[in-house]
């Protein structure tokens, strides 16, 4: 089961994500709570990333879309996961159908958690006093000052993907509201409702792919590792060859730009994700090597 949770920050994204991971037995995938451990752990990444999340603005899309991808393709999400935190932006979206086209995986639902936007600065508040309260560290952009920034962004930048989702059928609308474990059963509702998860299984921790095409899959995902060296090749050899492709569609319009802006966007973030590939794979070389050395 692959979903989105989508809503304006403190509406109960991180909450609800964690309810379903321990109840479908998926991951989380949060580019908040990512950047979060980049910027503490000093990554290039985490560098780039701190200000911007500190002052309430947008991280570059190809920086989060790179994420992204990377963690898509790690085994522990094969089972499913809950993208929590992202998209964020409608090129975003557009670069997750690419990528999710790419890896022939299906996204099974969206859920927007609506709630009162009067609601939002007072469970912030009240997250910021519980997190003091356990000795935990307080986030830099929760105060009042930068969350109505983080709100303004919301609305301008995120909403529209109410309408982008709504269009593609894909969209949900769950009120934010209610308690805790009301919200968490209605959205279990609505994933029975959309056939993502079985009725009968539904709180055990199974989801209708996991139950029933896990053998499948790890047959093609077997499959397609021992494919993946031919596949990156491949993949390094399409740069030039697009970008001649790229440059004839720029003439044809605004659409076509729209669309070259978020190949762009997947192909920045697919090219970074091949060099680290060689990187790794030169260094492994290396160490053979010296290992060889020493040896003799
Ligand atoms: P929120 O409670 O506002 O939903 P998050 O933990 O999801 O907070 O994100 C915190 C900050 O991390 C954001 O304000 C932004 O700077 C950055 N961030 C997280 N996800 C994205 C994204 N998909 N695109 C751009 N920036 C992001």
């Amino acid at each position: 089961m692959r979903i989105i949770l989508l809503g304006p920050p403190g509406s109960g994204k991180g909450t609800q994500a964690q309810l379903l991971v321990q109840r479908y037995g998926i991951v989380q995938l949060s580019t908040g709570e990512m950047l979060r451990a980049a910027v503490a752990a000093g990554t290039p990444v985490g560098l780039k990333a701190k200000e911007i999340m500190a002052s309430g603005s947008l991280v570059p899309d190809e920086v989060v879309v790179g994420i992204i991808s990377d963690r898509i393709d790690q085994p522990d999400a094969r089972n499913g996961f809950i993208l929590d935190g992202f998209p964020r932006t409608v090129p975003q979206a557009e670069a997750l159908d690419e990528l999710l086209k790419a890896k022939r995986l299906k996204l099974d639902a969206v859920i927007e958690l609506r709630v009162n936007e009067s609601a939002l600065l007072h469970r912030v508040e009240t997250r910021v006093a519980q997190m003091r309260e356990r000795g935990e560290e307080v986030r830099l952009d929760d105060t009042p000052e930068v969350l109505t920034k983080r709100l303004a962004n919301y609305r301008s930048q995120t909403e529209p993907l109410i309408h982008y989702y709504s269009e593609r059928r894909k969209l949900s609308t769950i009120d934010g509201m209610m308690a805790i474990d009301e919200v968490t059963r209605a959205i279990d509702r609505q994933l029975q409702a959309l056939g993502a998860v079985e009725p009968q299984e539904a709180g055990k921790g199974k989801t209708r792919s996991a139950a029933k095409t896990a053998p499948v899959k790890k047959a093609r995902a077997a499959k397609k590792s021992a494919k993946k060296p031919a596949k990156a090749a491949k993949k390094a050899a399409k740069p030039a060859k697009s970008a001649k492709k790229a440059s004839k569609k720029a003439v044809k319009g605004p659409r076509n730009a729209a669309k070259k802006s978020v190949k762009k966007t997947v192909k920045k973030a697919a090219k970074k994700t091949a060099k680290k590939a060689v990187k790794k794979g030169a260094k492994k070389v290396a160490k053979k090597v010296t290992k060889k050395r020493a040896k003799r």
